[in-house]
């Protein structure tokens, strides 16, 4: 039986988004709270189904309360906690997973949170816990950019929007 082109439905393409857990009000954080977003976009795209909740951290053995930590400014990507523990393989461990729940649910974006030494991604901290922040990215961020994903963080809602529009309206 020959197919007519009346006979061809086309569904609209709806992107899945991979949002820090912290965001999303699960107590995660290193301090066992959360960073809750109170955003109209992100409560929209979670009426949606749209959004796919993931904890680097948690999922890297990492589990609540556990020390701040952060990324050694000096080139080398180390993570350690305050007091001077080395929890990069950690790190490097729940970053992966969160790229493997990204892959299996054919994401395209991520809404991650500022600042964190896994999250963030325009900057983090140096590495002193002083409170200083630097330009750079967090061990998952940097990951997922590698693997194609375009990151946002919860400051840059209103540009994550523009650009699932323009990523649905144009069919890729
Ligand atoms: Fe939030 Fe990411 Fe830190 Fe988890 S690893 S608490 S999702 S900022």
């Amino acid at each position: 039986m020959r197919l007519r082109l009346t006979d061809i439905r086309y569904y609209p393409i709806v992107i899945k988004i991979l949002v820090s857990s912290c965001l999303l009000g699960a107590p995660v954080r290193h301090d066992a709270r959360d960073k809750m977003c109170d955003h109209a976009v992100l409560r929209r795209w979670i009426e949606e189904g749209r959004v796919v909740s993931v904890c680097p951290e948690m999922l890297g053995g990492l589990g609540t309360p556990r020390p701040p930590a952060e990324i050694v400014n000096d080139g080398s990507r180390r993570v350690i906690t305050r007091d001077g523990a080395d929890v990069t393989h950690a790190f490097e461990s729940g970053a992966r997973a969160a790229a493997d729940q990204g892959y299996a649910d054919n994401v395209r974006i991520a809404i991650l949170k500022s600042g964190s030494p896994s999250c963030g991604s325009s900057f983090i901290y140096d590495g002193t816990f002083s409170k200083t922040a630097i330009p750079g990215e967090g061990i998952t961020a940097a990951l997922l950019r590698g693997q194609g994903i375009v990151v946002f963080s919860e400051e840059e809602l209103d540009a994550a929007e523009e650009y699932v529009a323009a990523l649905e309206s144009s069919g890729r």
